[in-house]
C-alpha cells in the first residue's frame, strides 16, 4: 500500500516535499494557512545553490529555475571599500555556476505550479495532531481534519507542528542572532557594477550589504546590521534613509544600491536561529523539515537549500521503506541522516555571521587580513563539503546505490 503523506505549510520545504512525493508516486496533500497570494510572495531574492541545484535536477526543475533567475557565477566578500576578500567562482567545484538566485515570489510560483491542481490547499491553519493506531489525524483551525499515515511539519520557524510534538505544547523562543536585516529588489539600470561578479557581499564594520543578479535584469540586495533585541523597530518609509546613514562610509556601488530602492519595497526582519535537534526531531509518525526542526542564520545562504535537501532525503527514505509498520523508525533514521550536515551548516552559519558582523576596528583589520592573505584554494575548501553534496538515488532504489 502506498503511505500517505500530509504536509503542512507552503514555504520552500513544503512545496519541494509535495513535488518529491507526486514524483515518487505518493499520495500527498499541502495545507497552508495563508491565502494563495500571501503564499506565493515573499521578501527579497534567494541563493539556491550547487546543493540544493542537485535536488532540482533530480526533480526536473532545474531549467525552470534557471530560466527565471540569475545564475551564480564568481562573487565574494569585499571589504566596505570593495577591495576584494574572497572571491570564489564555479570551477572549484568543476561547474560552470554555484546554482541561481530567484525572486522568492518567483521561486514560491514556479514551485506551486509544478504540482497537480488540488494539492495544496491554502487558508488551512494546522492545530494540533492525534495518532490514532497506525495512522494520524490532522486537525485545522476551521474545525476540518485529514487522516494520513505520515505528517511532516514544514511549518517554519514558530511551526506548530513542532509545538503539538512537546509534551507542554509550547516552543521555547528561538535564539537572536544580534542582527536585524532588511531585504528587497532594485532596478540596477545606471548602477556601475563590476561586471565580473554575479554578487557580491560588503563587510564594513558591523554591518554588511549584499547584491545578487535575479534575473529578467532585475537585482536584489540584502544588508545586516548589529542591532539589540529591544531596540525599536523601523518603520515603513523611514529605510531608506536609515540604510544611507548606516552604510555612509561604503564606496560605490553601495550607495547607489540604496539609491535605487523603492522605499515602500524594503523588508526588514530581526534574524533568528535554533540549536538543531539532535538527532531526533520528531515522534513516531510525525517528522519536521526546514526551519521547523532547523532554522539556521542566512549568512550562507543555506536555510532554503537545506529545507530543500530535507524534502528530497525524506520522500526518499519513505519510498524506499518496503513496511508501512516501519514508517516512524524510517522517519528516525531520516532525521538521524540528516543531522551531522544540518549541524555543519548550522555552525558554518553562524561562524560566517560573527566574521562578517565583527565590530571592533582591529578586529576588522584583522579578519580582513587574513582573508585577503588566505589562498583563494584555501577558502574553497570550508564551503567544498556543501557544494559536493549529492542526493540518494532516484526513488525506485535504495539509499547508496542511486
Ligand atoms: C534574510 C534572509 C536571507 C536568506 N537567504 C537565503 C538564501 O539565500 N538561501 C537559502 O537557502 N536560504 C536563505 N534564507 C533562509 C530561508 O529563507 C529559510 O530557511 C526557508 O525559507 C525555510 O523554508 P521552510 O519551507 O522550512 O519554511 P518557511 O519558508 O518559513 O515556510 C513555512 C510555511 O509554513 C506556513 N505555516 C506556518 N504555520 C502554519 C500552520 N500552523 N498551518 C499551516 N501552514 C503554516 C507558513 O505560512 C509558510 O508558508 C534566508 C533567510 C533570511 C531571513
Amino acid at each position: 500500500m502506498t503511505p500517505k503523506v500530509i504536509i503542512i505549510g507552503g514555504g520552500i520545504g513544503g512545496l519541494t516535499c509535495a513535488i518529491a512525493c507526486v514524483q515518487a508516486g505518493l499520495e500527498v496533500e499541502l495545507y497552508e494557512k495563508r491565502t494563495w497570494e500571501g503564499m506565493v510572495s515573499g521578501p527579497g531574492g534567494i541563493f539556491i545553490q550547487r546543493n540544493a541545484m542537485s535536488v532540482y535536477e533530480k526533480l526536473g526543475l532545474a531549467k525552470a529555475l534557471y530560466e527565471k533567475g540569475g545564475k551564480i557565477k564568481k562573487g565574494g566578500f569585499s571589504n566596505a571599500q570593495g577591495k576584494p576578500l574572497y572571491i570564489n567562482s564555479p570551477e572549484f567545484v568543476n561547474c560552470s555556476d554555484l546554482g541561481v538566485c530567484l525572486g522568492r515570489p518567483v521561486l514560491q510560483k514556479l514551485l506551486y505550479d509544478a504540482l497537480p491542481s488540488g494539492i495544496v490547499q491554502t487558508n488551512k491553519k494546522f492545530v494540533e495532531v492525534k495518532e490514532k493506531e497506525e495512522k494520524i489525524e490532522v486537525c485545522f483551525e476551521d474545525g476540518d481534519t485529514t487522516w494520513g499515515d505520515v505528517l511532516v511539519g514544514a511549518d517554519g520557524l514558530y511551526s506548530q507542528v513542532r509545538v503539538s510534538l512537546n509534551a507542554d505544547k509550547v516552543l521555547d523562543p528561538p535564539v537572536y542572532s544580534g542582527m536585524r536585516c532588511w531585504r528587497g529588489y532594485f532596478n540596477p539600470e545606471g548602477i556601475n557594477f563590476n561586471p565580473e561578479y554575479t554578487w557580491m557581499e560588503y563587510w564594513g564594520k558591523g554591518d554588511r550589504l549584499a547584491y545578487f543578479t535575479i534575473g529578467d535584469g532585475q537585482r536584489s540586495f540584502y544588508a545586516f546590521d548589529n542591532v539589540p533585541l529591544e531596540s525599536p523597530r523601523s518603520q515603513p518609509g523611514t529605510r531608506k534613509s536609515l540604510l544611507r546613514q548606516l552604510f555612509k562610509h561604503y564606496s560605490s556601488p553601495v550607495p547607489q544600491i540604496i539609491e535605487a530602492l523603492e522605499e515602500t519595497d524594503i523588508y526588514e526582519d530581526n534574524i533568528y536561529d535554533r540549536l538543531p535537534l539532535t538527532p531526533v526531531w520528531g515522534k513516531n509518525r510525525v517528522t519536521l523539515i526546514g526551519d521547523a526542526a532547523h532554522p539556521v542564520q542566512p549568512s550562507i545562504g543555506q536555510g532554503g537549500c537545506m529545507a530543500i535537501e530535507d524534502a528530497y532525503e525524506l520522500v526518499y527514505s519513505i519510498k524506499t521503506c518496503a513496511d508501512l509498520s516501519q514508517l516512524a523508525q524510517t522517519l528516525r533514521q531520516f532525521e538521524q541522516y540528516r543531522t551531522p550536515r544540518i549541524t555543519q551548516v548550522f555552525e558554518s552559519s553562524r561562524q560566517i555571521s560573527s566574521l562578517g558582523q565583527l565590530e571592533n576596528p582591529l578586529s576588522c583589520q584583522v579578519r580582513n587580513w587574513i582573508y585577503r592573505l588566505t589562498p583563494t584554494w584555501l577558502g574553497d575548501l570550508q564551503f567544498k563539503w556543501l557544494f559536493d553534496y549529492q542526493p540518494s538515488g532516484q526513488y525506485s532504489a535504495s539509499r547508496g546505490n542511486g
